[in-house]
C-alpha cells in the first residue's frame, strides 16, 4: 500500500470543520483538549475510508481475527501520527496557531480497555501485524469505563470509574451496517423435523466501533473493532407487553450494563454471570463477523480455515468455539462432523498462566441458563473426546479427570481450548515448556505437533521511539538504518563500547530522562528526586507473585541499615513503583499501604539523607510507564520462580537501558541468554528448586531463623514503627508471609535479593562499567520486537504447512 501523505490543506479544511462543530469562531478559541480532539479528528478524517481487513498477499494467505476481552492501547494521537510518519508535518502545521503538539498530546484520556500485560500484550501485536503487513483485525468490548483510576487516601487505594468519553473519542469509525443481534437465555426447542433450535429468551445488539490499527509507514490501516451493547431498538412490543423486559432487567440482563465497565482483575477469575454474559456477547459478534466477511469475499464454508484463523488471547473468549459450531450447525445446515473440522482448524489459542485461581472454569448451571444451545455443544465435544480418551488410556478415570471438558459440573475453557483448536502455545520459552509438564501433559501425549512457545514481545514504536525520543534520535544518527522495523540492527551499538563520546551522549540521555520523571513526581507528588541517584523502578500489577513485597523487605533492611551506621556508603537510591491492586484484592492493598507508610517514614526522616527515597507514584497506565520507563536505571523483575509466564515489562525496560535484577522465571530467562549473564543480575530459586522446596515442606520459620536482619524488618513492619503504632496496619502482608505458609517463597529468596542489590550499588559506583552494561542491554534485546513474536506466530501457527 502507497504511503499516505500528508496534505496540509485537506488537513487545515478538517481542522476549520472541527472548531465551527464546537459552535466556535475562530481556531483560536479552542481549549487545550478542544485542540486534541479536534487535530485526532482532523487526521482521523484523513485517513482510507475502509480500512483494509480483506485478502491477504500471496505469501500471507490466512487473515488473522485476534480476540480479546482486553486492549490496553493507551494515548492514539501521538502514536498514530508517529506511524503515519505526519509528526513533524502536523506539529509545524500547529505553530502557526502558537499550538505545541507535544502538549496537546499530553490533553489525551488513555484507552485503558484492560488490566495490564495481557492487554497491552494484544495492543503491540496490533501494532506489529499492521506493521509488518499480517492482514488482521482485533475484537474487543467497547467498554464506558476502562480500568478504574488510583489515587491514595492516607497511603491506600482509592479507587474511581474512568470514564474516557467513549461517546465522543475522536478515533471511533462507527460502522451501522456491521450491528450483530445476539441472543441470551432460553430454551432449546425441537423442530417439526426433529432437530434442536435455541429459542432465546432475549436479544441484544452489538453495536461496531473501529480504531484504527496504523502500520509504521507502510500506508496500513486496519480496524480494532470494539464491540457496544445496545438494547434491541425498538423493543419487541410483544414481550414488553407481556412484562419479559422487566424480567430481563431484573435478571440483570440489561444490555446498557453489558459493557459499561472492564472487570478489574489480574490473573484471577471471578465467576460473575456478566462476566459470561460479556464473554458470550463479544465472541457472539466477532464470530458473526468474521463469517459475514468471510461470505463476503465469496468464499465457501468449507473454506473458512484456509483464509482465517481466530486467535484466541487466553481463555477470554474461548465461548466463540461452541458459537462457531453452533451457527455452522444450526444456522448454515452443516453436520457435526463437517462443522467440528472446520472449527477445529480455525481456532489458536494462548495460555498465559499456569496459576490454578486464573484458570477459567464455569458453573455449568450458569452456562446452561445462559446459553442452553452452547451447553448441549459443549457436552458433545465432551462426551465425543471421552471416546478417544478412554481408548488412550482405558479405565482410567484419573486421567479423564484431568482431561475433560466438563467435569464435576464445572466447564474448564483451557481444556476446551486445548481439544477443539489446532495450536496451543505458551509465551515464553520456560513458560511453553511448564505448559507441556506441569499443565497439559496428557494432551501433549496425544496431540506433540500442536503445542509451540511464542515468546511475547513489544513494539518499538511506543515503547523506544514514541516514549524516548532522544534515545531514538541518537540511534538513527549511529545506526544510519531502519531499526524500528528491524530491531535486530540495534547489534550496531556494540560497536559504540568504546566511543567516549558516544558513551557520554547515552548516559547524558539516561540522565535527562530522569529529571523529566523527577519533574512530574516533583508537580505530582511534591517529592524531590535527586536525578544522580539509581532509579529502581518496579511497575506492573500489584501481585503476591510478583513479589512488591519482597522489594519492600529489603528497603526496611536498608534503611535499618543506615539508622545503625548514619555513615553507611551506599550509592543513593529511589526505589519507584507503579502498580493498582484489584479493587477485591485486600492483601494486594495492604501491599501498596505498607510501601507508602514506609516511604513516608523514609522520605520523611533526616538521618537518611539523600540516600533513600520511596515513591509509590498514583494510577499507573501506559502513560505512566511511557515516562517511567526511560528513566529507570535498574528494572525489578522479582516473581517466584515458575510464576511469571512472561513479563513485557520487562522488555520494555532492558530496551531502554535499565539493568534487570530478576529470577529466572519468564521471559527474564531468555533476556539473561540474549545481554549475557554479566550485564543482567540473577538471584533467587530456580523452578526446579521451588518445587523441591515445596516438596520437602516449605516452612517461612526455617528461613526467619536462620536470618536475623529478615526477622528484625518483620518485627518492625508489626512494631507499629511504620502506622503511628498500629501494630494490625500490615497484617494481612504479614500473615502471608508467616502464618500464611508464604506461598511464594518471599523468606526464601530474601537473602539473596539482598546481595543481589548490593552487587547491584557496586556495580553503579563504576560508571564506565554501568554504562556498558545498559548499553548492552539496548543492543541485544531486539528479539523482543513484537514484530518478531508476529513473524514466530506465522511461521509456527498461522500460515504453518498443514
Ligand atoms: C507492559 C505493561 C504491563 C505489563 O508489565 P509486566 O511487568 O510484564 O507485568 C502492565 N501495565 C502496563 C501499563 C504496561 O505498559
Amino acid at each position: 500500500m502507497p504511503k499516505p501523505i500528508f496534505k496540509q490543506e485537506n488537513f487545515l479544511a478538517a481542522l476549520t470543520r472541527q472548531w465551527q462543530a464546537f459552535g466556535l469562531t475562530s481556531a483560536q478559541d479552542m481549549t487545550l483538549h478542544q485542540w486534541w480532539h479536534a487535530v485526532s479528528a482532523a487526521v482521523a478524517e484523513q485517513l482510507p475510508p475502509r480500512p483494509d481487513s480483506g485478502k491477504g498477499s500471496a505469501q500471507v494467505k490466512r487473515h488473522v481475527n485476534y480476540i480479546s476481552m482486553e486492549f490496553l492501547v493507551g494515548r492514539l494521537t501521538g502514536n498514530n501520527l508517529m506511524n503515519l510518519g505526519w509528526y513533524d508535518q502536523v506539529a509545524k502545521a500547529l505553530e502557526k496557531f502558537d499550538i505545541n503538539l507535544g502538549n496537546l498530546l499530553e490533553e489525551e484520556i488513555d484507552p485503558a480497555l484492560g488490566n495490564g500485560g495481557l492487554g497491552r500484550l494484544a495492543a503491540c501485536y496490533l501494532d506489529a501485524m499492521a506493521s509488518v503487513g499480517q492482514p488482521a483485525i482485533g475484537y474487543g468490548l467497547n467498554y464506558q469505563y476502562g480500568l478504574f483510576r488510583q489515587s491514595f487516601v492516607g497511603g491506600k487505594q482509592h479507587e474511581s470509574p474512568d470514564d474516557w468519553h467513549r461517546n465522543d473519542y475522536p478515533w471511533f469509525r462507527h460502522n451501522s451496517a456491521l450491528a450483530v443481534d445476539v441472543g441470551v437465555g432460553g430454551k432449546i426447542i425441537k423442530d417439526e423435523d426433529g432437530k434442536s433450535r435455541w429459542q432465546p429468551e432475549f436479544t441484544l445488539r452489538g453495536e461496531a466501533w473501529d480504531l484504527p490499527v496504523i502500520g509504521y509507514g507502510n500506508g496500513v490501516s486496519q480496524p480494532l473493532r470494539l464491540w457496544e451493547a445496545r438494547h434491541l431498538h425498538p423493543f419487541d412490543l410483544q414481550k414488553f407487553n407481556d412484562g419479559k423486559f422487566l424480567q430481563a432487567e431484573q435478571q440483570g440482563i440489561d444490555a446498557a450494563k453489558l459493557t459499561k465497565v472492564l472487570y478489574p482483575n489480574d490473573n484471577h477469575q471471578e465467576g460473575k454471570r456478566l462476566r459470561l454474559m460479556q464473554q458470550y456477547f463479544q465472541c457472539a459478534c466477532s464470530v458473526a463477523d468474521i463469517l459475514r466477511r468471510h461470505h463476503f469475499l465469496g468464499r465457501a464454508i468449507s473454506e473458512l480455515p484456509d483464509y482465517e484463523v481466530i486467535q484466541l488471547n487466553d481463555t477470554h473468549p474461548t465461548i466463540a468455539i461452541p458459537e462457531m459450531l453452533r451457527v455452522l450447525i444450526d444456522e448454515h445446515q452443516l453436520s457435526w462432523d463437517d462443522a467440528w473440522q472446520i472449527t477445529s482448524r480455525t481456532f489458536a489459542y494462548t495460555n498465559h498462566t499456569l496459576m490454578p485461581e486464573a484458570l477459567e472454569t464455569w458453573d455449568e448451571k450458569l452456562v446452561r441458563s445462559l446459553l442452553p444451545r452452547h451447553f448441549a455443544i459443549i457436552k458433545q465435544i465432551n462426551s465425543n473426546f471421552k471416546k478417544l480418551v478412554a481408548k488412550q488410556w482405558p479405565g482410567d478415570e484419573a486421567v479423564w479427570s484431568r482431561l475433560a471438558v466438563h467435569y464435576d459440573k464445572q466447564v474448564r475453557m483451557a481444556n476446551l481450548c486445548v481439544v477443539a483448536g489446532f495450536a496451543v502455545n505458551g509465551v515464553a520459552a520456560l513458560h511453553s515448556d511448564l505448559v507441556v509438564k506441569d499443565l497439559f501433559p496428557e494432551y501433549h501425549q496425544l496431540w506433540p505437533n500442536k503445542f509451540h512457545n511464542v515468546t511475547n514481545g513489544i513494539t518499538p514504536r511506543r515503547w523506544l521511539k514514541q516514549c524516548n525520543p532522544a534515545l531514538a534520535t541518537l540511534l538513527d544518527e549511529t545506526l544510519k538504518t531502519e531499526w524500528v522495523t528491524n530491531l535486530d540492527a540495534l547489534k550496531g551499538l556494540e560497536d559504540q563500547i568504546k566511543d567516549k563520546k558516544f558513551c557520554k551522549r547515552y548516559r547524558q540521555i539516561k540522565h535527562d530522562n530522569k529529571v523529566r520523571l523527577a519533574d512530574y513526581v516533583k508537580q505530582h507528588m511534591g517529592i524531590t528526586l535527586n536525578p544522580d541517584a539509581i532509579f529502581d523502578v518496579q511497575i506492573k500489577r500489584l501481585h503476591e507473585y510478583k513479589r512488591q513485597h519482597l522489594n519492600l523487605l529489603h528497603i526496611v533492611a536498608l534503611y535499618q541499615q543506615i539508622r545503625d551506621n548514619p555513615a553507611l556508603d551506599i550509592v543513593p537510591r529511589v526505589f519507584l513503583f507503579g502498580a493498582k491492586a484489584a479493587p477485591g484484592y485486600y492483601l494486594a492493598k495492604n501491599i501498596i499501604y505498607a510501601i507508602n507508610q514506609v516511604a513516608e517514614k523514609i522520605n520523611n526522616d533526616p538521618i537518611v539523607a539523600d540516600r533513600l527515597k520511596v515513591v509509590f507514584i498514583p494510577d499507573y497506565s501506559v502513560s505512566v510507564a511511557e515516562l517511567m520507563i526511560p528513566a529507570a536505571d535498574v528494572s525489578e523483575q522479582i516473581s517466584t520462580a515458575g510464576k511469571e509466564a512472561s513479563g513485557t515489562g520487562n522488555m520494555k525496560l532492558a530496551l531502554n537501558g535499565a539493568l534487570t535484577i530478576g529470577t529466572l522465571d519468564g521471559a527474564n530467562v531468555e533476556i539473561a541468554e540474549q545481554v549475557g549473564e554479566e550485564n543482567i543480575v540473577i538471584f533467587g530459586h530456580t523452578v526446579d528448586q521451588v518445587k523441591a522446596l515445596l516438596k520437602k515442606g516449605y516452612k517461612p520459620k526455617t528461613w526467619l531463623k536462620k536470618d536475623k536482619q529478615l526477622k528484625r524488618v518483620l518485627d518492625e513492619l508489626a512494631s507499629g514503627y511504620y502506622s503511628q503504632g498500629d501494630k494490625k496496619a500490615f497484617d494481612l502482608m504479614l500473615h502471608s508471609l508467616l502464618a500464611g505458609g508464604d506461598p511464594y517463597l518471599v523468606l526464601a529468596d530474601f537473602a539473596e535479593y539482598c546481595q543481589a542489590q548490593a552487587r547491584v550499588d557496586q556495580l553503579y559506583r563504576d560508571r564506565d562499567a554501568w554504562t556498558r552494561c545498559t548499553l548492552l542491554n539496548t543492543a541485544r534485546v531486539g528479539m523482543f520486537s513484537a514484530d518478531r513474536s508476529i513473524r514466530d506466530y506465522q511461521q509456527r501457527i498461522w500460515q504453518a504447512k498443514r
